[in-house]
């Protein structure tokens, strides 16, 4: 990968593990110094891990621990890197869980704990963003774009899913968030796009990939005909972050291997 995003400042929440160290790992090779974020004390050494994975490949960048839900932790992490970077370049809202169950067992905890941390981190952390991209204005010299927001969404902003409506309903927010952000902001060129991924073989969906039984089941869903891998995901991070895509914003990209060209109406029926 050439060094496209030389020079620039990326932070990436909920980057200990899956999609986020895929992205981390990408956008460092692509020449950004990145901030690994990770939400607590137990997830400090897995971040140190991606950390090393970096430096070891020639990149740059350090670990922060915030949860991305709490405002208080948000603004310090950004206030933190500012001071010790000079600025920040490039946001991926990254981090997400799931707390699935049926809607009418599902407690009010598990809405919480979804929302607060898919929707409401998502907020907190691209406000603050937003702020600094305002505040230090454009830098010609490494980027056409004054800033870059890219949110992790998932194909469920689009397709209803049925057992997991906290999750399902917290993307979907993450797609006016998004939209709403890049109308808001483009006049000030800033660039907002949302990422979709389809079913990425990471630690969160696990029960879908771990056995070949529940492999081949998802295998029906995927008209490509392979689960993707985090660093699908980080590649087109690159292009999103880059000024290889400087006239895209406020877009959805799905990455899907097909999942939303819905495999089940193949034969036409
Ligand atoms: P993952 O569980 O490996 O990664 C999620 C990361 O978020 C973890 O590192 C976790 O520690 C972090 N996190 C959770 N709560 C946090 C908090 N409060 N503050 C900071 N970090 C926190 O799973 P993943 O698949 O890599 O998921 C990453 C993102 O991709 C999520 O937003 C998820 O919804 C989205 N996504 C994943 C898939 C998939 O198939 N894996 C598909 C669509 C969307």
């Amino acid at each position: 990968m050439d060094h496209v995003l030389k020079g620039q400042i990326a932070i990436v929440t909920g980057s200990s593990s899956g999609i986020g160290a895929g992205v981390a790992k990408s956008l460092a090779e692509a020449g950004a110094s990145v901030i690994v974020n990770h939400s607590s004390p137990s997830s400090k050494s897995a971040a140190e891990a991606v950390l090393k994975e970096i430096t070891d490949a020639g990149g740059t960048g350090s670990i922060a621990q915030c949860d991305v839900s709490k405002e208080d932790e948000v603004i310090k992490m950004f206030a933190d890197v500012i001071e010790q970077y000079g600025t920040v370049d490039i946001l991926v809202n990254n981090a997400g869980l799931q707390r699935d169950g049926k809607f009418d067992e599902m407690t009010l905890d598990q809405w919480n704990t979804v929302i607060n941390i898919n929707l409401t981190g998502q907020f907190l952390c691209a406000r603050e963003a937003i702020r600094e991209f305002l505040r230090r204005g454009p830098r010609p010299d490494v980027s056409a774009a004054t800033g870059k927001i890219i949110c992790m969404s998932s194909v469920h902003e689009l397709i209803p899913w049925a057992g997991h409506i906290n999750y399902a309903a917290s993307k979907g927010g993450v797609k006016m968030l998004m939209q709403s952000l890049a109308q808001e902001y483009g006049d000030r060129k800033i660039r907002v796009n949302s990422i979709c991924p389809g079913a990425i073989q990471t630690p969160i969906n696990k029960p879908a990939w771990e056995t070949p039984q529940a492999m081949n089941s998802l295998m029906t869903l995927i008209p490509y005909n392979r689960i993707g891998q985090p660093s699908d995901i980080g590649n087109l991070a690159v292009f999103l972050a880059s000024d290889l895509s400087d006239y895209i914003t406020g877009a959805s990209i799905f990455i899907d291997g097909g999942m939303t060209v819905f495999e089940s109406f193949a034969s036409g029926g």
